[in-house]
């Protein structure tokens, strides 16, 4: 996944040279911006269920805490790296800029495969994590949330962890937590939905209607599904999803002519957005390689699984259709594929504008924790709206009036706003 070839914080640094440059940014803030403010490595041994002790990696990254506490998800994966993680906090360091969110930007990670752990073995890294960060964690300096391969259930634990170290209720410490035990109802809807707001609002710059669109997925986890769900209420048609299969080690894209039903899909997938081949099968779905998402004649492209995905080597597959793609993944496009895709006019929504509906989410959700008061779900899901809408036209509007890609306009609102932070708290 991921080869030096791209490695992502090479990326995320590459696109922060750019917005520096627009912004003829300092050589200081330049510096203290290209890094992580702290980052933490460490072992987690696992008591496995058959006897044997096994040793996890384990990484939380704090890239930037000037506009307030630092905040992004923790994965769990078998190829997590360093550097993944690196970008990926300093991502969420402009993400909650641009969707001007009083938060920072972290990520944490474990190398480890949850499809081959026990609910034991994933406690216990759960609860590990919080051991060895707890003090340089919290509601009021970083606030972790599910990420790839984590969810509700692994925030719980940790958050129990938590409060039993520091012997205190604090809910406001995670997000993503089950509803009813401090999470946010229209938390699990957010990041897909927040993706499918900023489509609706291309489209209609674009004099598209929804209605007469059709879309391809790559990933069926919780982003693509609750996209997919708000893209059909919108009137849209998904004509293809991938997803990675397990079993086979390979990724595989399944087709319907007449366009995917989200919820006789949904109950051929397993919990990690894995999809059974037999069940799809039965249910009359074409089955191709994982790469033929790319290639489908649709208008609409959502790659929603993981970072470089759309490279150099395969964005020749992408259709000539293809009008619009909403980057529901962190990195999934490889700065030169992004240039062949510019070339051809596609219209690009970048992951740091078009995945920001779960961030945002999140900080409802840490304002409810905080405050012990739960909003109803309309509240919160018109919140999400018009939080989603506002960033959406700040960066199209900063784009047209100086003629830059929507991506070049989210990255230099958003390096903007962090390094007047940094500036006005004297830090450069
Ligand atoms: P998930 O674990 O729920 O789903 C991931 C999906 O991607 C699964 O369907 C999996 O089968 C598929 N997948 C994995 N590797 C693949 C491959 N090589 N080819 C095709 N499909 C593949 O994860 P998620 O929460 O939906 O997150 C997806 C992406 O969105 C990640 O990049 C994540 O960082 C980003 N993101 C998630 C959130 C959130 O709130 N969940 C918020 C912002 C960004």
């Amino acid at each position: 996944m991921n080869s030096s070839a791209y490695n992502p914080f090479q990326i995320a640094r590459q696109q922060f040279d750019h917005a520096a440059d627009l912004l003829d940014l300092d050589q200081g803030t330049r510096e203290l911006l290209r890094n992580p403010l702290r980052e933490y490595h460490f072992s987690l041994p696992v008591k496995m269920d058959d006897g044997s002790t096994k040793i996890f990696r384990g990484f939380r990254v704090q890239h930037n805490d000037a506009r307030g506490p630092s905040k992004g998800g923790i994965r769990f994966h078998p190829q997590e790296t360093i550097d993944t993680v690196r970008a990926l906090a300093m991502w969420m360091t402009w993400k909650t800029a641009v969707a001007d969110l009083p938060l920072g930007g972290g990520k944490g990670g474990v190398i480890c495969d949850p499809h081959s752990l026990s609910m034991s073995e994933q406690e216990q890294i759960c609860r590990g994590w919080v051991r060895r960060i707890f003090h340089d964690i919290g509601p009021k300096s970083d606030v972790p949330a599910p990420d790839v391969m984590t969810s509700s259930q692994q925030m719980l634990w940790m958050l129990d962890e938590f409060e039993s170290l520091t012997g205190q209720h604090q809910p406001g410490f995670i997000t993503g937590k089950p509803v009813g035990l401090g999470g946010s109802l229209g938390r699990r809807e957010a990041t897909g939905y927040g993706v499918m707001i900023a489509v609706r609002e291309a489209l209609k710059e674009l004099e598209i209607r929804p209605q007469n669109t059709t879309a391809s997925f790559q990933g069926f986890g919780n982003v693509a599904q609750y996209a997919i769900e708000l893209y059909e209420q919108m009137g849209g048609t998904t004509l293809c999803v991938s997803c990675w299969d397990q079993e086979d080690g390979v990724s595989y894209a399944f087709y319907k002519k007449d366009g995917i039903k989200l919820r006789e899909l949904r109950e051929a997938t397993d919990p990690f957005g894995g999809i059974s081949k037999g069940k799809a099968k039965d249910l009359g779905y074409e089955i191709y390689p994982g790469e033929d998402w790319l290639k489908q004649p649709v208008d609409i492209l959502i790659p929603a699984a993981l970072e470089n995905q759309i490279t150099e080597e395969n964005v020749g597959m992408v259709g000539e259709t293809v009008r619009l793609i909403a980057e529901g993944a962190n990195g999934p496009t490889t700065p030169r594929a992004d240039h062949v895709l510019r070339e051809k006019s596609v219209f690009i929504i970048p992951d740091l504008l078009a995945n920001a509906g779960g961030v945002t989410c999140s900080y409802f959700e840490q304002v409810q924790s905080n405050m012990n008061y739960y909003w109803e779900k309309e509240e919160v899901l018109s919140k999400l709206d018009m939080k989603m809408t506002s960033a959406y036209l700040s960066v199209s509007q900063f784009a047209l009036k100086n003629e830059l890609s929507m991506r070049d306009a989210a990255h230099v609102i958003s390096v903007d706003r962090v390094a007047q932070a940094c500036r006005d708290r004297g830090w450069v």
